[in-house]
């Protein structure tokens, strides 16, 4: 007898069939003996219908309301999974997330969670239930119900696996497993029979929406191995877990693609000490996330001056571009110059660690393919670069092509 974590994402449990579907396939986990928990996302669709309507009443809408709002999306599904289960005659039990004890810090729409007390989860699970939580949600220590931030089931499945010591945790979803990128982009991507937390983090971050990169974090941090699969068939699908040895053997695991970036470009910015400090302290204390930072070399020598720039997230975008139009003579830049057309084309493996020349390969093949490469960022196990957007998916076919089909290392 295991006790599983099984995660059914947005589509998983899409319509009644789909639900119906997933009862069967936790019936059959029931049969053999196992304790089974079940986390479930809301329907597809549903979390972003009800931002919609509460974008008709406020564009940028209270925070804690929203909260209320977007877990009731989790609170029809677990009911719904419940009764799929009932009519199967399976007994099973429904937990919001604050029922099931995860609690989080206050901050609403991406709290983050402290600690969970699965005292509930077990009684019910040693009672004989399968135990069916609300993913996305939590409470905080006075009792507000909180969100995890966008995909956030993925963490709430995680977290819930390593609280209650999970032998085995399953992420269900609409595709096969991990891919080398997104086959629904690149048709060639192909399954990953296995993938290390920092590389699955790495092209989580980078665009790949399969996973949420902060439950990967978690995952790793709490050491918790998942298997992420598909919920309409039975293959195998991919486990992700802490890097070995032989992982190192292949240098380019996967890529992925980002349309979420915005470049902005601060001209004629006054090059002398602390001018960049400033700027990025004025970024950091609007809470703007910074990704890229190109900065030129200084023109003039009495007065020299520099073009900057970095990359935001494109919902921040006009949050950067007010920030900036009230500090223009406080800094004394030029001009500001957004741009929305842009991605960020990445690849990403541990292999890289140990090789030399993947990132001249990566530009030769950007530049056979006539892509233009506006910004560059590296790390130990990535290499990110900034393109334009309507060149991006030529971009990750071409990159694709060169490392994973044709397998080629750079060196
Ligand atoms: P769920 O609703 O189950 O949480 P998501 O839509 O959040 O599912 O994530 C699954 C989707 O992620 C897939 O349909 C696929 O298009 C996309 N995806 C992006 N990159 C990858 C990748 N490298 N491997 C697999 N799927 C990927
Ligand atoms: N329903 C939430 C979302 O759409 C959480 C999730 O699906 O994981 O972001
Ligand atoms: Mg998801």
């Amino acid at each position: 007898m295991a006790l599983i974590v099984q995660k059914y994402g947005g589509s998983s449990v899409g319509d009644i069939e789909r639900i119906k579907n997933v009862a069967n396939r936790i019936r059959e986990y029931h049969d053999r003996g196992d304790q089974i928990v079940v986390v479930v996302s809301a329907m597809r669709g549903v979390t972003d219908h009800l931002i919609g309507l509460a974008n008709q009443l406020m564009p940028i809408p209270t925070e804690r309301e929203m909260d209320v709002l977007l877990s009731t999306g989790e609170q029809t599904t677990i009911a719904l999974t419940a009764m799929a289960l009932h009519s199967l005659n399976l007994p099973a039990v429904s937990l919001t997330g604050a029922q099931a004890g995860i609690q989080t810090d206050g901050v609403h729409t991406k709290a983050k969670i402290q600690n969970i007390t699965p005292t509930q989860i077990h009684d019910l699970l040693d009672a004989g239930n399968v135990v069916i939580v609300a993913g996305f949600q939590g409470r905080t220590p006075d009792g507000n119900i909180t969100t995890l931030g966008r995909g956030g089931s993925d963490l709430s499945a995680i977290a819930i696996a390593a609280a209650v010591k999970a032998d085995l945790c399953q992420i269900y979803t609409d595709v096969d497993g991990v891919y080398t990128t997104d086959p629904r982009v690149v048709p060639n991507a192909r399954k990953l029979e296995e993938i290390a937390y920092d590389e699955m983090l790495e092209l989580a971050s980078l665009g790949a929406k399969v996973m949420q990169s902060r439950s990967v974090e978690y995952a790793k941090k709490f050491g918790v191995v998942f298997e992420v699969r598909s919920s309409l068939n039975a293959n195998p699908g991919t486990i992700v877990k802490e890097e070995t040895t032989a992982m190192e053997g292949v240098v380019v695991r996967g890529a992925s693609l980002d349309k979420n970036q915005a470049k902005v470009t601060l001209v004629k910015v006054p090059d002398h000490p602390g001018v960049a400090a400033r700027i990025f302290r004025f970024l950091a204390d609007a809470a703007l996330n910074i990704d890229m930072i190109v900065q030129n070399i200084s023109h003039g020598s009495d007065s020299p001056s520099t073009d900057l720039s970095f990359t935001v997230e494109k919902v921040d975008l006009a949050k950067a571009r007010k920030l900036f139009d009230g500090l223009k003579s406080e800094i004394g830049f030029q001009e500001l110059v957004t741009d929305e057309d842009v991605a960020k084309l990445s690849i990403v493996g541990v292999g890289m660690r140990g090789h030399s020349g993947v990132a001249a390969r990566m530009f030769e093949t950007l530049a056979e393919a006539g892509i233009n490469i506006e910004m560059i960022s590296t790390s130990e196990i990535k290499i990110s670069v900034i393109i334009a957007l309507d060149v991006a998916e030529k971009g990750l076919a071409a990159v694709h092509k060169a490392f994973v089909e044709e397998n080629t290392t750079g060196a």
